[in-house]
């Protein structure tokens, strides 16, 4: 059961369990407050013990902001990124745990470990982005499979400088850029569906628009908006 304390402008998310202490954390890297009390405990004496605590909540507090703004002002932080189409400002936080990424309260959270350089933290953003097109993929592809008649042995996100996408109709692999994450998701199913469809249709010939107009009437709209920056 959880439940919430108001201490003047601190929320404290409280949880009852069955344990036998107290236990009060401060999250990284959004300061949330936690509390786990044992189940038997009044809300009344969960309270008077987070007051006991409050110099301790605000220093840890502290601590988070402190280390939201020290950030040095790199590329990367202070900088807005684009998921499925949507701006979200990014925040980066240093924490000892193993770094993430959330999307939480309107922004990014990148947590990483302190001193972890501008390359690295790119580089996870990027292996996030990928894993966002990676699990979008699958509904898509099945969803097109049987609408097409075509079957995808595999498929494959990748950073690619030129495209957003190619095909082997050969091998009947698909690959995809791993920005697509950044645009809206109909972007992404334009560009799977236009891939798909070389395994009807190797070149972009009449019938390969044609295809297109039948499976997809809106996709000379969703290209257009793909392009745009
Ligand atoms: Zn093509």
């Amino acid at each position: 059961m959880t439940r919430q304390l108001k201490i003047g402008d601190i929320t404290v998310e409280v949880t009852l369990k069955h344990i036998k202490n107290l236990r009060l954390s401060v999250h990284l890297p959004t300061g949330r407050v936690r509390i786990s009390a044992p189940a038997w405990m009044s809300l009344e004496n969960i309270r008077l013990f987070a007051v006991s605590k409050l110099g301790w909540i605000k220093k840890q507090q502290g601590r988070v902001r402190r280390q939201d703004r020290e950030t040095p002002c790199e590329s990367l932080a202070h900088k807005n990124h684009y998921v499925w189409g949507k701006l979200y400002p990014l925040t980066v936080a240093e924490s000892d745990r193993a770094p993430a990424i959330e999307l939480e309260n309107d922004r990014i959270w990148l947590r990483v470990r302190p001193g972890t350089d501008q390359r690295r933290r790119q580089a996870l953003m990027e292996c996030w982005y990928r894993g966002q097109v990676k699990e979008a993929l699958p509904p898509l592809i099945e969803k097109w499979q049987s609408l097409m008649g075509v079957s995808v042995n595999r498929f494959f996100v990748q950073r690619m400088k030129t495209r957003w996408g190619s095909c082997n109709p050969v091998a009947g692999n698909i690959r995809l850029n791993t920005e697509l994450a950044q645009k809206a998701p109909e972007c992404l199913e334009y560009v799977v569906v236009h891939e798909m469809l070389h395994l009807l249709e190797p070149t972009h010939n009449a019938r390969f628009k044609a295809l297109m107009d039948s499976f997809l009437p809106n996709w000379r709209l969703l290209k257009n908006q793909l392009n745009r920056r």
